[in-house]
């Protein structure tokens, strides 16, 4: 391609309307424009990234036996009435009507769909397992469409569907494409995760992310620097104190706290450390209020917290007043000494001694507490957020914690959608089974913007080869007034092209700088610049975008590293 017939229009400065990075250089680059809120037109630099992007994850697929068809984006409101999602969806659906008043949704997902086609299509074992597939069209109505196409509103997912006699055979079909994603996104030169879902460990069906790493992702993640362990945070189980406690060593004290409304400002006040301190929150239960006892510094988790018998799910906090009434004292002074409430400790808050709390009175706070002198060693509960340092839950070494991007999800539906819309084959034995369903899907278009996320710097985008919009850009110096380079350039382009290598040459009357500036800015990996002083030499200037500096190199020896 050459750049002046390219029509690329690259920004300088960096759109206001962008808060992080990979969206900003998507705009300056030019490779999306955006229309309304969560709509983006993918210009032609983009569309070839996207492609790459959609060749890999096809080939995978159909590697793992997935057969690609394609669905209508538009569904008949009657098919999600049969499983009910017509209106569990929400708002999120984007509801339309036909000229005859009928009711339509632009498909958000596509299990009503593939579902129906199942029940048509597949009528013995025979024909089982089988794999659909499809690079397609969604529309969701994010509440808040933001970071450009990492999360929008309409966008491109590959989705996948499985079906099998029974959970043996959903067990080889998912772990089938755990491996296919496994393969496309280390094919993709990503640094990703797989990680535990929401469902994944505490009895639901089985299901796992795939996560790009890097800082500005949605989800917290911790993974074990030992082993193959990584779930949400959410999920990550905290296990019972095994550290054994430290002797009683200081006397319990009541001591006044005036103005002490938080552990901030009661460590402030007696210059200790939170993890010295403990906190008592409550919440509602089934039967009133209840209290949740955790260590000073450790974060509650809701989704464990709402999980406790007693506890109302979802977690709602009480307030001012209902505490008021239950302790007779205010948020900032409890404690579990002389409460009355039901009360959950965390494992973690056993492991400690000599520890400061609330007293129960308005603005007084017990020093010096001790298990089993000042109040009974408790049986606790797993009721916080993971940290860095702890444990790996039933696995080896300790935890870290990164962020990350979700670019891929595999989920086991069990006979969920098979059931309420009667998809049944006949087995064996001649009776009729509801299928096995698995559904897997690619965010095809947040792995473009998670890329850069992962993959960029002060100049702009470094594309993972596998992503990158051209392999090589040429840049000539003085091409509308020297001879040789123009000579050079066109034969360079031309062999380069000829040997299938995805070559831009930068043919516009542009300054130097400008041209090294939109090469670093998009991205592309190797760049070769031809000048006149260097090719009478016979050599070129080749830099690839990770290099600091630009290194002298024979033309034979630059196409030999291309063609690796
Ligand atoms: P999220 O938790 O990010 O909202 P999800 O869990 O709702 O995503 P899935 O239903 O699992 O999404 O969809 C499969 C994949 O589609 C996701 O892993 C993600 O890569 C992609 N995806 C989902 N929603 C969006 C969106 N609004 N914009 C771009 N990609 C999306
Ligand atoms: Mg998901």
């Amino acid at each position: 391609m050459r750049f002046s017939e390219f029509g690329l229009t690259t920004l300088k400065e960096v759109p206001a309307e962008a808060e992080i990075v990979s969206h900003q250089l998507m705009l300056r680059a030019g490779l999306i424009r955006r229309l309304a809120s969560g709509l983006f037109t993918w210009m032609p630099i983009g569309v070839r990234v996207l492609r790459k992007v959609e060749a890999i994850v096809r080939e995978e697929m159909n590697r793992a036996g997935a057969l690609e068809l394609l669905m209508p984006a538009v569904h008949p409101a009657e098919l999600w009435q049969e499983t009910g999602r017509w209106d569990q969806y929400g708002p999120l659906l984007l509801r339309i009507f036909d000229r005859h008043q009928r009711e339509f949704c632009f498909g958000p997902t596509h299990e009503e769909v593939i579902t129906d086609i199942a029940r048509r299509e597949l009528r013995s074992y025979k024909q089982l397992p089988i794999n659909y597939y499809q690079i397609q069209t969604k529309f969701r109505d994010e509440i808040r469409p933001r970071f450009g196409v990492m999360r929008s509103r309409e966008f491109i997912m590959k989705d996948a569907y499985s079906f099998d006699v029974d959970q043996a055979g959903l067990d080889a079909s998912y772990q089938k494409m755990h491996d296919a994603y496994t393969a496309i996104f280390t094919r993709l030169g990503l640094t990703f995760r797989v990680v535990w879902a929401d469902s994944g460990e505490i009895g639901g069906s089985k299901s796992q992310e795939f996560h790009v790493i890097a800082d500005s992702g949605e989800d917290a993640i911790a993974y074990s620097d030992e082993d193959d362990y990584a779930s949400n945070i959410e999920t990550a189980a905290t296990s019972p104190a095994a550290t054994t406690r430290p002797a009683a060593s200081a006397a319990l004290q009541k001591i006044p706290t005036p103005g002490v409304r938080s552990i901030d400002d009661l460590c402030k006040l007696l210059k200790i450390e939170a993890a010295q301190t403990i906190k008592t929150l409550i919440v509602h239960g089934d039967d009133g209020p209840v209290a949740l006892v955790l260590r000073g510094d450790h974060e509650l988790n809701a989704v464990k917290a709402q999980k406790l018998a007693g506890v109302a799910s979802p977690l709602t906090m009480a307030d001012g007043d209902t505490i008021r009434k239950a302790t007779g004292s205010e948020a900032g002074s409890l404690g579990p000494l002389g409460s009355k409430l039901p009360v959950y400790y965390d494992h973690a808050v056993t492991a400690m001694a000599n520890f400061s709390c609330g007293a129960n009175e308005v603005e007084q706070h017990f020093t010096g507490v001790n298990f089993e002198r000042d109040l009974p060693l408790p049986a606790t509960v797993d009721l916080r957020n993971v940290i860095a340092g702890d444990p790996v839950p039933g696995g080896n070494g300790t935890l870290k914690i990164a962020r990350g991007i979700e670019v891929g999800h595999i989920f086991q539906l069990g006979t969920k959608y098979s059931e309420s819309m009667r998809a049944t084959i006949h087995d064996q034995d001649g009776k009729e089974r509801a299928m096995h369903m698995g559904c897997y899907g690619i965010g095809i278009t947040r792995i473009v913007g998670a890329a850069i996320e992962q993959n960029h710097d002060a100049n702009g985008i470094i594309w993972p080869e596998p992503l990158a919009p051209f392999d090589v850009v040429l840049v000539p110096i003085n091409l509308q007034r020297s001879a040789i380079v123009q000579e050079a350039a066109e034969a360079l382009y031309a062999e380069m092209q000829a040997l299938g290598v995805d070559v831009l040459l930068d043919d516009r009357d542009v300054r130097p700088g400008v041209k090294f500036a939109d090469a670093e800015l998009i991205g592309i990996p190797h760049r070769v610049v031809l000048s006149e002083r260097g090719l009478t030499g016979g050599e070129l200037e080749y830099r690839h975008r990770r290099d600091a500096e630009s290194r002298d190199m024979k033309r034979a020896a630059v196409l030999e590293l291309l063609l690796k």
